[in-house]
C-alpha cells in the first residue's frame, strides 16, 4: 500500500494538531523506510518476477524485520518513546505508535500472504487486495480522498505555496501510486530499494514542509 499509509499520516494530523505532519507521515511510512534500508543492507530480501503491479512482480520475500506485527509494534514503541521523551506529549506519542502499527494492518489487507507476525515465525498472512487493481483503486482511493479532505479542512495554507506545493505533490503521489499497483517492475531489487528510499524520504520532507506552510486551524479536543 502506498497512498493509504500517507492517508494515515494526513488524518493523524487532525487528531494531534501539535504533532508535525512530517512526523505523522514518517510514522505511517516507517516500516517501508526500514524495508528499503534492510534490502540495501541485505537484512531483508525480495525477489522480482515479470508482471505488472507490485503484487505480481514482488515474489518470495522475507521482510519480517520491517513488516511483522511484533517488529512494527517495537518500531512504533521506539518512535513514540523517542517522541515522548523529547516532547512530553502523551497523546501525540500514542497516535504515532498507532500510525506505525496501522502500517502492518493496511499491508495485511493489501499484500498477498507475506506478512509475518514476528521474525522466525513461518506463517504468513495477507488478504491480497492488491490482486485487483479495481478494488485497490476503490478501497485505497477512498481512504486517500477522505484523508485529503480531512487534512485540508483541518489546516489553512499561509500563502499560495501552501496551496500549490500541496496539491502538486498530491497529484504526483496519486500518479506514483497507480504506477505501484499497475506499473512494470523496477530494474533490480537494489534500484527499487534505493529509489523507494529517496521517494519515501522526499515524501516525509515534503510533509515537514507542508506542516510549516499549512498550520492547523483548530485545537485538539
Ligand atoms: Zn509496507
Amino acid at each position: 500500500m502506498l497512498v493509504g499509509h500517507i492517508a494515515v499520516g494526513l488524518a493523524a494530523k487532525r487528531i494531534t494538531p501539535h504533532v508535525s505532519l512530517g512526523t505523522t507521515v514518517l510514522a505511517a511510512l516507517l516500516p517501508d523506510l526500514l524495508w528499503c534500508v534492510f534490502l540495501l543492507t541485505g537484512i531483508e530480501h525480495v525477489e522480482l518476477k515479470a508482471g505488472l503491479g507490485a503484487v505480481n512482480y514482488l515474489g518470495v520475500s522475507d521482510i519480517a524485520y520491517s513488516h511483522s506485527l511484533l517488529m512494527d509494534a517495537a518500531w512504533g514503541a521506539l518512535l513514540a518513546g523517542a517522541y515522548f521523551l523529547t516532547r512530553h506529549y502523551a497523546r501525540g506519542a500514542w497516535v504515532l505508535f498507532a500510525a506505525v502499527l496501522s502500517h502492518w494492518l493496511l499491508d495485511f489487507v493489501a499484500h498477498g500472504p507475506d506478512m509475518a507476525l514476528a521474525p522466525g515465525v513461518d506463517r504468513h498472512f495477507g488478504l491480497g487486495l492488491w490482486n485487483s487493481v479495481a478494488a485497490t483503486v476503490v478501497v485505497e482511493g477512498v481512504m486517500w480522498l477522505l484523508a485529503i479532505i480531512v487534512y485540508v479542512r483541518a489546516t489553512r495554507p499561509k500563502g499560495r505555496t501552501g496551496v500549490y506545493a500541496f496539491w502538486i505533490v498530491i497529484v504526483l503521489l496519486t500518479v506514483a501510486w497507480h504506477g505501484n499497483i499497475a506499473g512494470p517492475p523496477p530494474a533490480s531489487v537494489r534500484a527499487m530499494a534505493a529509489s523507494s528510499l529517496i521517494f519515501f524520504s522526499c515524501v516525509v520532507a515534503w510533509a515537514y514542509w507542508m506542516n510549516r506552510l499549512r498550520p492547523a486551524c483548530y485545537n485538539s479536543v
